[in-house]
């Protein structure tokens, strides 16, 4: 059966042409679905005839909320959505003066491996479909109730992995008679996949690219971030070097402050030296204290940021959100998988 969801308007037209089916269903039936409709039955101008023909021909796959933390502290929403096979993902809601933002996932699971994440302890299970990312920011704002204006992708998974998959996601969430969410309010963040920086900028999107930078030498990030045997962080700066000349578009680098191992004033002025020539901007993270792993919070944050400061770099402390409820990449997931083992092995 097709995935009916995963299809762009135009497919969906030439689809339900095949079928025998006017024009205008493409339409019809793209909006109803992007407007939360979990079943054929659900679409009152399609006749019954239709709607048990459509069921036949096409398959819809909702996720279901499998746990919904709600923060006490600042409203932030943790979904975890059980997927049609039985996989996991996470979405985070955050709720910001500029707007309602949802983190999504793009993979069940990572397989880059970078050693202070959650995400990528248990490897990569599966890619997502474009149906199932577009669904975290559909059911969000279904089951939430808040509009959402701004999308990160910054969830479980590598964007830049499943790059065919996410740039269907952008054109479906971009569409005018679906969820019409700007490039401009939509983040991608990748852990320095240089081909897909360098596919990126010749398209010339206008949403904003977010690198996981968390080291600006070899050494070091080599050492916390697999990724960068491929992809080395001299070629990885000039790949954005390159995606700012091409497209005009400052560059966010994701800092996680880790504890004795990138927070030196060395590797400030570092950094600083090699954001230099492009209007990059910096974000420290605190970093979340990961079980599993052996890395702590640096102490050194704001003496970091006024170091990069001091070379003229902006750099901004991200505000940390949902304190209270596993609120950050993968946790919940993780934690849930735990329980589940521990069930099963339990005598
Ligand atoms: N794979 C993509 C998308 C994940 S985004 C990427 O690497 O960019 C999630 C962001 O949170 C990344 O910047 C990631 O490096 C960061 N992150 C992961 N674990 C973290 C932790 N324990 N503390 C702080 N930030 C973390």
């Amino acid at each position: 059966m097709t995935d009916l969801k995963s299809m762009t308007q135009e497919e969906m037209t030439a689809s339900l042409k095949a079928l025998g089916e006017p024009a205008f269903r493409g339409k019809q039936i793209f909006t109803w679905l992007h407007r939360g409709a979990t079943s054929f039955d659900e679409m009152s101008n399609l006749s019954k005839a239709l709607r048990e023909k459509l069921k036949g021909e096409y398959l819809l796959t909702p996720p279901r909320v499998a746990r919904k933390q709600v923060s006490r502290l600042d409203g932030t929403i943790k979904y975890l959505w059980e997927l049609s096979d039985g996989n996991c993902i996470e979405s985070v809601l955050m709720q910001y003066h500029h707007g309602n933002t949802v983190c999504i996932s793009s993979q069940v699971g990572c397989r880059m491996g970078c050693a202070f994440c959650a995400s990528t302890v248990a490897g990569k299970v599966r890619d997502l479909t474009p149906a199932e990312m577009l669904d975290q920011v559909i059911f969000t704002q279904k089951d939430s109730g808040l509009p959402i204006s701004n999308i990160v992708l910054m969830g479980i998974g590598e964007p830049m992995d499943n790059l065919n998959t996410v740039l269907r996601f952008l054109e479906l969430v971009n569409h005018t008679d679906g969820l019409n969410i700007g490039m401009r309010h939509i983040s991608l963040s990748t852990c320095g996949v240089i081909p897909g920086i360098d596919r990126l900028a010749d398209l010339g999107l206008q949403l904003t690219l977010s690198v996981s930078l968390h080291a600006p030498d070899s050494e070091t990030r080599s050492r916390i971030m697999p990724v960068n045997r491929a992809y080395d962080v001299e070629k990885l700066f000039d790949a954005c070097h390159r995606y700012f000349q091409k497209t005009g578009r400052r560059i966010s680098f994701e800092y996680a402050m880790i504890d004795g191992v990138n927070d030196q004033d060395w590797q400030a002025d570092l950094l600083a030296k090699k954001i230099r020539g492009m209007p990059g901007h910096v974000n420290l993270i605190p970093l979340n204290d990961v079980v599993e792993s052996p890395f702590k919070p640096s102490k050194r944050v704001a003496a970091f940021q006024k170091r990069l400061e001091s070379h003229g770099i902006t750099a901004t402390v991200r505000r940390s959100l949902g304190g209270d409820i596993d609120a950050s990449c993968g946790q919940l997931r993780r934690k849930a998988m735990e329980e589940q083992k521990k069930g099963v092995d339990a005598p």
